[in-house]
């Protein structure tokens, strides 16, 4: 099964991590490879050694891209995110795994990082048993296509909007 999780509205990361939670209860091996995120510290990059063996999650990326704290040149995104995609790679042929989660790979595609086709690729070598979650906002046609389950989140309020930036425990 595909699964992506997309929209500008919060809950695709964190939707991925539910599913994962939920996942270990069957002794299922999860992998999360992050894309983008790698600079600042999530909550999920400690307590997932709490689920360990079974739920791991890598991160490869440099943190964001273009804005906030970015200190990495254009060329290491490209770099990193090629790292995490060979790793996705390595991942979805790897058939000691059952659930393996691409976070952030939707915007890795949006910035150019890495193309559609690279996706798409790794979709199709991916092993009959395996379930792939795909997040990030603008999801491109292609990724929804060769999907089983999209959801789109709709932001109907952020505290953003109110000036309140990301607060521990809920955004990171
Ligand atoms: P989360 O990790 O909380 O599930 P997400 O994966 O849906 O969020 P991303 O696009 O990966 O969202 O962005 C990560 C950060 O941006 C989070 O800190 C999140 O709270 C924040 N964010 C998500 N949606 C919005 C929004 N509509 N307005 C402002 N900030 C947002
Ligand atoms: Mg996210």
């Amino acid at each position: 099964m595909i699964i992506v999780y997309t929209g500008g509205g919060k809950g695709k990361t964190t939707a991925a991590l539910g599913l994962a939670l939920r996942a270990t209860a069957y002794d299922k091996k999860i992998r999360m490879i992050q894309f983008i995120k790698g600079s600042w510290h999530y909550g999920e990059m400690s307590s997932s050694s709490r689920l360990s063996p079974e739920f791991e999650i890598v991160a490869v990326g440099k943190g964001f891209v273009g804005i906030m704290d970015d200190v990495s040149t254009p060329q290491q995104h490209i770099d990193t995110a090629r790292q995490a995609l060979s790793l996705a790679r390595k991942s979805v042929s790897d058939d000691t795994l059952d659930i393996i989660i691409l976070d952030e790979v939707n915007y890795a595609i949006h910035l150019d990082l890495i193309s559609e086709d690279d996706i798409l690729g790794v979709l199709d070598a991916c092993h009959a048993g395996a379930d792939v979650v795909l997040t990030g906002n603008y999801a491109t046609d292609r990724i929804i296509q060769a999907a089983d389950l999209v959801t789109e989140m709709r932001s109907i309020k952020h505290p953003f909007q109110k000036g309140i930036r990301a607060k521990q425990g809920i955004d990171f």
